[in-house]
């Protein structure tokens, strides 16, 4: 059966290969008699279309100039016929917007509030605008719950939302926060979200330790990838994984350096890991805390991880030992880098096999993501 339309991109060839074609005549080698039930479950996807992006960024005019009026930092200020056009040449159909840190809090819940509904706003815009091409994650104005519950509802229930995002860290002084996402002070946040079984993506922003730590070295040099093992850690540690099983977590850049520290966070279990999500024989017996009743690597196995930043065999190869590999979704980090060369890059690594590619690069998101089954 041929899967045309998630081929690495070749340049100077036409991204957009129309599949229907090639999806009818691989309906029919299946023979509808043979299906089994998954098969029928990713038959009713819309295989027609193309990548799946979790991970692109939003331009929304109000966080601009918010910004850019606290003098915080310089925005990659792209237009949405921009993305379009990255996406078109990467061979994306859909990809789910957020936006880059720092964040809405500034010390002023008005403004947070404020200011997390219009990008909310933009973004819904930008999905109703351009029809099956955008979903959207919703902005929420942390540390402010009360501000956050009321955006959790108008968001997902309103805007429909496909989920919202949180920054690694947050903290009640303004850009970078000194709390990380399983402190307590969030728990009303986590109560609704689970009840409501939502996706919460998971972006790095610098933290208030180690903002320019080293002076010249940008934060997403070092930074983003090592805090982003600080949330993972907090949530672990803290039981709020374990504790919120309804909780859909997509980490962004592969989990950040979480996957290298396999040993310090998995102890004498580490060494057992190999592709496809089993352990090697002889593998010790998971440790079982009362933050972790089950053990660590079923939460971190829970996880959902995105390629951005991380398309080279090094890290591809260590995230796909430590997650499933039907966790690991495209992502690729637009406007920073090119969507084309992340898709060439992906493939060039040589780290999936052609069924996992194509999980990794739409199926994956497919079943996670219900607005891509409608
Ligand atoms: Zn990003």
């Amino acid at each position: 059966m041929e899967t045309t339309h998630l081929e690495p991109i070749q340049k100077n060839k036409p991204s957009n290969c129309m599949c229907r074609r090639n999806f009818l005549g691989g309906m029919a080698a299946m023979g509808a008699g043979t299906l089994l039930p998954s098969e029928v479950l990713q038959a009713q996807m819309p295989k027609l279309a193309g990548r799946v992006n979790t991970h692109h960024h939003l331009t929304a005019p109000a966080y601009v100039k918010f910004l850019s009026d606290n003098n915080v930092r310089q925005f990659p200020n792209k237009s949405i016929a921009e993305g379009l056009d990255d996406m078109d040449k990467s061979g994306v159909s859909t990809a789910f917007v957020s936006t880059i840190g720092p964040g809405f809090w500034f010390g002023n819940p008005t403004d947070a509030r404020r200011i997390a509904r219009e990008v909310n706003e933009f973004a819904a815009r930008q999905v109703v605008d351009h029809p099956g091409r955008f979903g959207m994650f919703a902005a929420l104005p942390v540390p402010d719950i009360e501000g956050c519950l009321r955006e959790i509802e108008y968001s997902l229930d309103t805007l429909k939302a496909d989920g919202v995002y949180l920054f690694t860290n947050f903290g009640d002084k303004p850009l970078y926060g000194d709390k990380y996402l399983g402190d307590a002070s969030l728990a009303p946040i986590y109560e609704e979200l689970n009840r409501r079984r939502a996706i919460i993506y998971i972006h790095p922003k610098d933290a208030a330790c180690c903002h320019d730590a080293q002076p010249g070295i940008g934060g997403s040099l070092i930074e983003y990838g090592t805090d982003t093992t600080r949330a993972i850690a907090s949530l672990l540690f803290s039981g709020t994984a374990a504790r919120y099983p309804n909780l859909t977590f997509i980490f962004a850049h592969g989990g950040g350096t979480m996957p290298y520290l396999a040993s310090r966070f998995l102890g004498d279990l580490a060494p057992y890991l190999q592709d496809n999500g089993t352990l090697r024989a002889g593998a010790p017996a998971e440790k079982k805390t009362s933050a972790m009743p089950r053990g660590m690597l079923p939460e971190l196995r829970k996880f959902y991880y995105d390629t951005a930043s991380v398309e080279n065999p090094l890290a591809l190869m260590a995230l796909k030992k430590l997650a499933l590999p039907s966790h690991i979704l495209f992502g690729t980090d637009f406007p920073f880098g090119n969507g084309m060369e992340h898709v060439e890059n992906l493939h060039a690594s040589r780290v999936f096999n052609e069924a996992e590619m194509r999980g990794v690069e739409r199926e994956n998101a497919a079943l996670l993501l219900a607005r891509l089954r409608t």
